[in-house]
């Protein structure tokens, strides 16, 4: 029977753009005490904009533009928008493409009249046997400094140059955030594919707990589904910190009520760590994921609670429990705050 309680949250919600896809989900949303975010379209607009254009040896600005716009054509992701954008608005022509590849989380690669095109990170770069020469290394590491999302062009094993674009943080995002750790929820995490530095500066102005960078979609997936304890112990934590790796927890964000994860490994070192759960287990049931879709299925799938925002793509609505359109990130508080009350109501 579908209890009043849930047909009375769901009415609250209203008119909020949130859709949730039955009682259960918000129901397993009330026993939710972590929160993880995707970065590009989910904390940040993704509304993406051009920034620098460096192109390498004898290449121009506008054959840089047109080979990864070339690339492109048949992506989804924010950055293909913004390059087909840029190269339509400065009327480059652009080959067809065959042999079209996404690499999810890396770029895509593709096969065009002028040859074999590789777009995106350094690491896809490696994968495809592209080596990067010292100018692309140094280029990217500038992109890297001023806070940038970088992509490599490649042509036929070649480097043609780096390109930058920056997006803006939703208005909504810190006051959602710094909500969401007043309900008590920790961590609330900022998982991302993209580098370091970016994250960096991304987490500087959002009341995050921790930050992992360069995550692969798999990664993300991985990370949600070790979510498993309702409630954070010292040993869940301990194990949380050595799973996630030395240079992707942030230690001095984590909030001031909780001990630094080393402390607790010295002190708690009778209880061992929680093993990290294989890729083929069940749900992170603690966590509730928020991402955009185009690779964040897995995570979404793997969440107890997976939360699509939902401007984008149908993959990603159809893998949520919950799917936010509208101003997306607004309603999550009161959502929380409602699963809560509702339980408590049934119980
Ligand atoms: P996020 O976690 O911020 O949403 P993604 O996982 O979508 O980031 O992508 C991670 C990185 O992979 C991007 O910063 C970019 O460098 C690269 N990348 C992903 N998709 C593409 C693409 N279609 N073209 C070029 N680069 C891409
Ligand atoms: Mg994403």
């Amino acid at each position: 029977a579908t209890p009043a309680a849930v047909i009375a949250a769901l009415g609250r919600l209203a008119g909020t753009g949130v859709l949730i896809k039955g009682g259960s989900a918000l129901e397993r949303l009330a026993g939710v005490t972590a929160f993880a975010f995707d970065k590009t379209g989910t904390l940040t607009e993704g509304k993406l904009e051009l920034g620098d254009v460096i192109p390498l040896f004898d290449v121009t600005p506008e054959g840089l533009l047109a080979a990864a716009a070339t690339a492109e054509q048949r992506s989804e992701h924010p950055l293909a928008r913004l390059l087909v954008r840029e190269a339509g608005s400065r009327g480059l022509a652009l080959a067809t493409v065959d042999e079209f590849r996404a690499h999810p989380g890396a770029g895509v690669t593709a096969r065009a009249e002028g040859g074999a095109l590789v777009v995106g990170t350094r690491r896809l770069m490696e994968e495809q046997g592209v080596t990067l020469p010292p100018e692309a290394v140094a280029a990217l590491e500038r992109l890297d400094a001023s806070g940038q999302t970088s992509l490599v062009v490649a042509r036929d094993g070649v480097v043609l140059g780096a390109l930058g674009a920056r997006d803006t943080l939703r208005p909504e995002a810190a006051q959602v955030l710094a909500d969401l750790r007043a309900l008590g929820i920790r961590p609330v995490a900022l998982l991302t594919g993209d580098r370091a530095a970016v994250a960096r500066t991304v987490s500087e102005q959002l009341p995050v707990t921790e930050v992992h960078a360069e995550m692969l979609p798999a990664q993300k997936a991985e990370w949600v589904a070790a979510q498993k304890l309702p409630l954070p112990s010292p040993a869940f934590l301990t194990g949380r910190a050595a799973l996630a790796g030395r240079d992707t927890v942030r230690e001095e964000q984590r909030p001031a009520d909780a001990p630094a994860a080393d402390a607790l490994a010295t002190t708690d070192s009778q209880s061992p760590p929680v093993p990290p759960s294989p890729v083929s287990g069940g749900r992170g049931a603690a966590v509730a994921f928020v991402g955009d879709g185009i690779n964040d299925a897995p995570a979404l799938a793997r969440a107890g609670v997976g939360i699509a925002i939902g401007s984008g793509t149908d993959v990603a609505a159809e893998a949520g429990d919950v799917v936010m359109m509208g101003a997306p990130l607004a309603p999550l508080p009161l959502l929380v705050k409602l699963s809560r009350e509702t339980v408590r109501i049934i119980r």
